[in-house]
């Protein structure tokens, strides 16, 4: 994510949700747990299983707001389970069906409980359909990224992170059970519906289009994102593979943002000499004229971007670079919890460092030196505290200890470490330990007080 000209210092209410879930006695089988135990996100995810695929097929009508679902999802349990839940926020569930046989569910807040009728065993693999519809909303925690659905007069924009898609499908809500995804949205003829991956086709028929696209490489719920409205969409193929951009017809043909988001396949290519293939089947940018959207987000192998990043006279190619590096850091190799989140942010920071010094306008050296001088150091980068998540310790910080690992280990070292950790990682989760660990394979040395002291430290690291 890359936070917007407007982006205000948040005061942050984190609703404390009931931890823990009650326990029945169901034998063997026993209730999967409500959340996934992250402090960043109290509620989100859920545990017990892990999803594989998500098969969705949604309807909305921007004249009524009204989105109807129907969400088939492919699960494994990873423990016996009596019954199990998924986030949905808002909506209302119609029916839910598990392996094709009527399940009870109910509602509790953002949670959809379900109770196949009977248990299922650690392993098995079910299928869990779920008929849903209603008035989608965005998510309370707006301080955090405006998160979830927003109707837009034309259309809607469902993005956000930490989380957003549980206010438009049932979903385990977490970056830490990534699945696959199809994904089939219909709108009234005339308007756009973009989302993640490959496009699989159009089809129109008695005043509706569906618009039809698949993730094929695992993505984290929060990196999904589905924009209905009046756009220009412009369809090609990059390096042998579709890229789609568009670009909401609000704005300007032939203004920044057209021209930035012209240049996502360069950008990418230039990014993809640095950290190694590109790591999805598809290629994209959405520019969005909503001014709610004040950041812009990495959602898989399709940015979106907020209107105020194209306000200059000029491309603003800077936050093409920072989005497009997240398709490795971020979105190809996720977090494993929030906590981690500058293995994200860090390396999306210091790739625009790499695109500015390449588009000849500063380099990183001189970027490091500035960004060093000005550093808070009080502020820790690991575990900063969910209000401080997309603070400067997460990005610049981040960014510097990035930097400071190249000083101490030589441009090939480094590049071999950022090379081998994607390639390793790909399409998984990872956490800092887990770097900090591939860091010091790779360069054969020890590495853990250099990074202790530029992720952690309370004062200024003296420069390797
Ligand atoms: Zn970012």
């Amino acid at each position: 994510m890359t936070r917007g000209p407007r982006w205000g210092a948040a005061v942050l209410a984190v609703a404390l949700l009931a931890g823990g879930c009650t326990r029945d006695d169901d034998g063997p089988f026993h209730p999967g747990a409500a959340d996934v135990g992250d402090p960043y996100v109290p509620g989100a995810g859920n545990g017990g299983y892990d999803v594989g695929h998500y098969a969705l097929k949604v309807r909305y009508d921007p004249a009524d707001d009204r989105l109807t679902g129907e969400a088939v999802l492919t699960v494994t349990a990873t423990r016996a389970l009596s019954r199990f839940q998924l986030d949905l926020a808002g909506l209302t569930v119609d029916r839910v069906r598990v392996d094709g046989a009527p399940a009870k569910h109910r509602r509790d807040g953002a949670e959809l409980v379900i109770t196949p009728p009977r248990g299922l065993p650690a392993g098995q693999r079910f299928a869990v359909e779920v008929t849903y519809g209603g008035v989608p909303e965005p998510l309370p925690s707006a301080e955090l990224g405006d998160g979830g659905f927003h109707a837009t007069g034309d259309g809607a924009i469902a993005l956000g992170q930490p989380e957003s898609a549980s206010t438009w499908y049932p979903v385990n809500d977490h970056p830490s059970d990534k699945a696959t995804y199809d994904i089939e949205v219909t709108v009234p003829d005339g308007l756009a519906a973009l989302s993640n991956g490959v496009p699989k086709g159009t089809g129109s028929r008695g005043g509706w289009t569906t618009w039809r696209w698949s993730e094929a490489s695992p993505m984290a719920s929060y990196l999904s994102t589905l924009v209905i409205g009046d756009y220009r969409v412009a369809t090609g193929t990059h390096g042998g593979k579709p890229i789609v951009t568009a670009v909401a017809a609000g704005l300007p043909a032939d203004g920044p943002a057209a021209a930035s988001v012209a240049r996502t396949g360069e950008i990418a290519d230039f990014l993809a000499g640095r950290f190694g293939p590109y790591p999805f089947d598809a290629y994209g940018g959405i520019v969005v004229a909503d001014d709610r959207i004040r950041y812009a987000l990495e959602t898989q192998s399709r940015p979106v971007y907020g209107p105020g990043f194209f306000r200059g006279a000029g491309p603003n190619t800077d936050v093409v670079a920072h989005e497009l590096a997240h398709q490795w850091f971020g979105d190809s190799v996720s977090v494993a919890r929030w906590s981690d989140l500058w293995l994200n942010e860090g390396f999306a920071t210091y790739a625009e460092w790499l695109w500015a010094e390449h588009d000849g306008r500063r380099t990183v050296e001189r970027a490091f030196t500035d960004r060093y001088a000005v550093t808070d150091w009080s502020k820790p980068t690991v575990d900063p505290g969910r209000a401080a998540m997309f603070g400067d310790a997460v990005y610049q910080r981040g960014a510097l200890a990035v930097h400071a690992l190249r000083r101490a280990v030589g441009d090939d070292t480094f590049f071999r470490i950022l090379r081998g950790w994607l390639a390793e990682r790909r399409d998984g989760t990872a956490t800092t330990a887990d770097f900090v660990a591939h860091a010091e394979r790779t360069a054969g040395k020890p590495l853990r007080p250099l990074f202790d002291a530029w992720l952690v430290g309370a004062s200024a690291p003296a420069l390797p």
